[in-house]
C-alpha cells in the first residue's frame, strides 16, 4: 500500500444492505479501480447481517482487481475469541490489511458494554492482532484530528492515538474534517509524542447537507462556519449541492497536499460521482 513515497489515494466502501446495492458496489468499484485507487478500505457494520459482507468485498477488490483492500474490524459485540476467528479466516482468505477499532455500540443495543470477554479500547485489539498474527497483519487505526467525541482533550486523545501505535499499528486514518488547521495542527500534536506514522486524512465530499449535520452531530465533527453559510442556502438543490461539494473537496485536497499530507481517504458512500472529477483535478 505504501510502496513508494507518493500521496496514496483510498476509496472507504461500505457493505450495501440488498442484493441491489451489492450489484451496483461491484459495477462502482469497477469504475473506482479505473481511477488507479492504490488501496480500498470496507466499513464493518455495528451488527447484523452486514458484518459478513466486510470480508466478501474486500476479498473480491483484491483477487479481482489486485488493488490491496483493507477490512475493518470492531470490537463491539464481539468476544475475544470470535475477533480471532474473524482474523483466522482473513488470513485464510489472504486479507493482509486491516482497520482496527473499538467502533460504537449498535442503535438497537446502545447500552452493550464491554466485559472481560470483550476488548475495551481498540488498542487492546492492536496489540491482540500483533500478539496471534505477528506481522501477518498490516494494521491501520483511526485518529480524530478534533479529538474523539468522548475523548476528555485533544492532548489526551493523542496520547490514546500513541497508544495505539505502540500496540503495533502501522498507520492513521483520521475522521472527516473540514478546517485542514484542524488536521495539520493534530499532525504536530502526534509529531511532538514522537508518533511518526502516516497519518492519512479522510475526506468526506459533502453531498447531503442535512444529512452532513446529522452525521456530524453523532461523530462529534465540528461544521465551520464557511460549510453552513455554502451549503444551508441550497440544501434542497442536490445539483447546486453537488457542486459545491466538489469544489470545497478540491480545495481541501489541494490544500492537504500542498502541505505534506500523505496521501488522501475519501469517503465515498459507494459513489463513484463526484471521486471521478475530484482526482482529475486534485492529480493535476
Ligand atoms: C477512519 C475511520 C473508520 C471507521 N470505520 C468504522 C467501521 O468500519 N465501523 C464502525 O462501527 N465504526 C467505524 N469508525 C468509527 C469508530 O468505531 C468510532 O469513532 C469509535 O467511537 C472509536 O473507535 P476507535 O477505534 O478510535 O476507538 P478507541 O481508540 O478505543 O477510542 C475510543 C474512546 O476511548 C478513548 N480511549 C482510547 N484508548 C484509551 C485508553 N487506553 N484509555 C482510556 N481511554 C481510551 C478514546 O479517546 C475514545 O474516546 C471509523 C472511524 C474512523 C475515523
Amino acid at each position: 500500500m505504501f510502496s513508494d513515497n507518493k500521496p496514496t489515494i483510498s476509496f472507504e466502501l461500505f457493505p450495501p444492505k440488498t442484493e441491489e446495492g451489492h450489484q451496483k458496489l461491484l459495477a462502482t468499484i469497477d469504475k473506482l479501480c479505473e481511477l488507479k485507487p492504490n488501496f480500498f478500505s470496507c466499513t464493518y457494520g455495528a451488527g447484523g447481517g452486514s458484518r459478513e459482507k466486510t470480508l466478501d468485498i474486500v476479498e473480491l477488490i483484491q483477487k479481482k482487481h489486485r488493488v490491496p483492500a483493507v477490512a475493518h474490524l470492531t470490537c463491539v459485540l464481539h468476544t475475544k475469541d470470535e475477533i480471532k476467528t474473524i482474523l483466522q479466516e482473513m488470513k485464510k482468505r489472504g486479507i493482509h490489511y486491516v482497520l482496527a477499532l473499538r467502533g460504537d455500540p449498535p442503535k438497537d443495543n446502545p447500552g452493550w458494554t464491554p466485559g472481560a470477554d470483550n476488548f475495551k479500547y481498540s488498542c487492546e485489539l492492536v496489540a491482540f492482532i500483533r500478539q496471534y498474527f505477528g506481522d501477518f497483519f498490516g494494521i491501520g487505526v483511526a485518529g480524530f484530528p478534533e479529538g474523539h467525541v468522548l475523548a476528555p482533550s485533544r492532548d489526551l486523545d493523542a496520547q490514546y492515538l500513541k497508544s495505539k501505535i505502540d500496540a503495533g499499528a502501522d498507520y492513521v486514518i483520521t475522521q472527516l474534517f473540514f478546517n485542514n488547521q484542524d488536521y495539520f495542527d493534530y499532525v504536530k500534536r502526534l509529531r511532538k509524542l514522537e508518533i511518526l506514522s502516516r497519518v492519512i486524512p479522510g475526506i468526506l465530499p459533502i453531498t447531503d447537507y442535512s444529512g452532513l449535520v446529522r452525521f456530524c452531530s453523532l461523530c462529534g465533527a465540528s461544521i465551520p462556519r464557511e460549510v453552513h453559510d455554502i451549503f444551508k442556502p441550497i440544501q434542497n438543490n442536490p445539483q447546486k449541492t453537488l457542486e459545491a461539494g466538489i469544489a470545497f473537496a478540491i480545495k481541501q485536497c489541494q490544500e492537504l497536499l500542498k502541505n505534506g499530507a500523505p496521501g488522501l481517504h475519501f469517503y465515498t458512500l459507494n459513489k463513484l460521482h463526484p471521486m471521478d472529477v475530484i482526482l482529475k483535478e486534485v492529480r493535476i
